[in-house]
């Protein structure tokens, strides 16, 4: 099926469970992107600093981008006028930075907080504990150019069903604590971001509120040149 023909079909079915779709578009051309933003998609999920510039100056300027992969704080500024979500934020240091570069731009950046819940070492996140530090340190409470809007996480790759299910749950469990400890007024707090080509079906039955998914609509990841940060 074409691009666009596979981003109705999720768009329909995720979007039908009051579910959010990221469309990853990652080591796609610009010109995969402008298919699915012609076929009725606005929010777009990338995971390196130059492509998702080179990217947002050349595609319509209302699409939202989600900066999805991991950030280095000297790269935040790069981002900071346009970006619509950073959902990668893995430390303090770095939220402190997004706050500062978003307040040069006089915005409110949104944020999740990445979780970390694979059983593997090769994946970025912030432990249980160290969320919950972060959130209750001062520091934090100063930031107010940024806006934390919920959680996000990655399952283990090439886990059993159970494995998988077993880490969104845990997620979404964290996350519903989250939400009773610091965020409890807040109705901006409530995105839940796990899902992706192959796991999101077991993901929005644990209770995920936004997923992210690339390859299913995109096909193979084409671009080569871009380095790895
Ligand atoms: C690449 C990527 C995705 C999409 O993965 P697919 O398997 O292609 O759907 C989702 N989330 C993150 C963080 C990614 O890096």
């Amino acid at each position: 099926m074409s691009i666009a023909g596979n981003l109705l079909k999720y768009k329909k079915e995720i979007e039908s469970d009051g579910v959010q779709l990221v469309a990853v578009s990652k080591f796609q051309q610009a010109d995969a992107v402008l298919e699915a933003y012609n076929a009725g998609h606005r929010v777009f999920g990338e995971n390196l600093v130059q492509e998702l510039v080179e990217k947002q100056a050349q595609l319509p300027q209302d699409i939202q981008w989600h900066l999805i992969g991991h950030l280095q704080t000297n790269k935040v500024k790069y981002i900071a006028p346009f970006i619509s979500m950073i959902e990668s934020v893995d430390s303090l240091k770095l939220l402190a930075e997004i706050n500062k570069q978003a307040a040069k731009h006089n915005r409110v950046i949104d944020c999740l907080l990445q979780i970390y819940i694979a059983d593997e070492d090769t994946k970025f996140g912030l432990g249980f504990d160290e969320a919950i530090e972060l959130l209750r340190s001062e520091e934090f409470a100063g930031l107010k150019n940024i806006r934390i809007t919920g959680l996000m996480g990655i399952a283990s790759n090439n886990a059993t069903e159970k494995q998988t299910v077993d880490e969104f749950t845990e997620l979404k469990v964290f996350f519903d604590g989250i939400k009773m400890s610091f965020f409890r007024k807040d109705d901006a707090f409530k995105e839940v971001s796990m899902g992706m080509s192959g796991d999101y079906k077991l993901a929005i039955e644990a209770g995920s509120t936004m997923v992210r998914i690339g390859s299913s609509i995109f096909g193979k990841r084409v671009i080569k040149h871009y380095k790895a940060q």
